[in-house]
């Protein structure tokens, strides 16, 4: 059974605990316009996971059936605690590969552009990754049923959630030797030289200690959160299509034939000679990091956290309801999903046009959520009510009050 559908309002509680404790301790280890970003990134991964884990899982369950040299069955729980070991074993190799692997690095960057790390952070999720699963078919191999893989999977990620805070220093010594912490894995979040590329297990730290990608926390290091490379956009699609469009240019640009497809599984970072020199990279100064952000008015803030709280109302009603649903009901729902989450951040960035792409998403989510496949516990006039103070609210907070920033800027100068 998969258990991160049922987690999710666990963890949007969690997310609201840390919120109040970091109010209280003063310790800004939150920004809104980041926060509604990382959940954005969040709910693409887990609608655009609906239609992506039914072809992983049928691929998994096709080896198992037929190619399983064992059935271990699901009743003994020494079958289930294997499992879940060996099934963080495999998450190790898959995570340290996408992170030493350029085409692989493209789908896990999203998880890591935050330049904030709090327990939003966790919910950062790719929505490709289309060959991960690879990576856990040793275990349909061994006759690991399908069953066990998604509930010890979803267990899996489900753990990794907490380790994602500021809020809590050191566990006690044994348990750091053991298991995947908070201070280990800000480690694995950092962008400081000496944190690079370390701490990749899920569950269990012993993997690095194994494999040598083991490295604490250091007091006089404080941990410098992001990429090299920073994303700087509020943008979720563009999150998840960064890096391989990078890859793209660069495949595409360089005249060595054989570099196309180097860029692709070459080390990260790696680029073909001629395009590097032609197109360099900016130089990136972690040190000198200065977190990304756009400017808004408090209106401005409230309406995006609006739309942000409504569209977590309207996307979990979708994955309640979504087993059973046709393909193309999927496919449309994520077309709908994503056209609402990128309206929203475009509005985060100011962008040009923002209005009229935001105006159009509030026309398609009210039809959508009138009249589309899922069931939404609230009456038509509401969902009517909504798309209308949702369309005044954009109007007064935007262009009205935008308009007034000018004018009194120009009147002050
Ligand atoms: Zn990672
Ligand atoms: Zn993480």
């Amino acid at each position: 059974m998969n258990y991160v559908a049922l987690a999710i309002p666990f963890f949007l509680l969690l997310i609201v605990v840390e919120l109040i404790v970091d109010q209280w301790r003063k310790t800004k280890t939150y920004s809104i316009n980041d926060t509604v970003n990382s959940l954005h990134v969040g709910i693409l991964s887990q609608v655009s996971g609906l239609s992506r884990k039914l072809l992983q899982f049928s691929a998994y369950a096709l080896l198992f059936e037929h190619v399983a040299v064992f059935n271990l069955g699901t009743e003994s729980a020494w079958v289930w605690v294997f499992a879940f070991v060996a099934y963080d074993f495999c998450y190790y190799w898959y995570h340290r590969m996408s992170h030493e692997i350029n085409g692989l690095w493209a789908a896990h960057v999203v998880h890591h552009q935050s330049e904030e790390y709090n327990l939003s952070t966790a919910l950062r999720q790719t929505s490709g990754g289309i060959v991960g699963f690879v990576f856990y078919l040793p275990l349909a191999v061994i006759g690991i049923d399908p069953v066990i893989l998604i509930s010890v999977g979803s267990l899996n990620l489900i753990y990794q959630f907490w380790v994602h805070t500021r809020h809590i220093d050191k566990m006690p010594n044994w348990y750091e030797a053991v298991f995947v912490t908070p201070s280990n894995h800000r480690v694995h979040h950092a962008q400081n030289p000496v944190y690079l590329d370390k701490n990749y297990g899920g569950v269990f730290i012993l993997w690095d200690r194994f494999f040598n990608t083991y490295h604490p926390e250091l007091k006089d290091e404080p941990v410098i959160f992001g990429v090299t490379k920073p994303l700087a956009s509020w943008n979720p699609i563009w999150a998840n299509l960064e890096v391989y469009w990078g890859l793209l240019l660069d495949s595409l640009r360089t005249k060595k034939w054989s570099d196309k497809l180097k860029v692709w599984y070459a080390r990260t970072g790696w680029r073909p000679a001629d395009v590097s020199d032609s197109h360099p990279y900016p130089k990136f100064d972690p040190y000198k990091l200065v977190k990304y952000d756009v400017e808004s008015t408090w209106s401005q803030k409230l309406y995006v956290l609006f739309q942000h709280l409504s569209t977590l109302g309207f996307v979990l009603v979708i994955l309640y309801q979504a087993p059973g649903k046709s393909a193309a009901d999927i496919m449309t729902t994520l077309f709908v999903v994503a056209y609402g989450l990128f309206s929203l951040g475009m509005i985060q960035q100011h962008q040009r046009f923002s209005f009229v792409i935001e105006f159009i998403k509030l026309m398609i989510w009210g039809a959508f959520a009138l009249y589309g496949p899922f069931v939404y516990p609230v009456s038509a006039t509401i969902i009517a009510l909504w798309c209308v103070a949702s369309a005044v609210w954009l109007v007064i907070s935007y262009k009205f009050v935008n308009k007034i920033i000018i004018k009194s800027t120009v009147s002050g100068n």
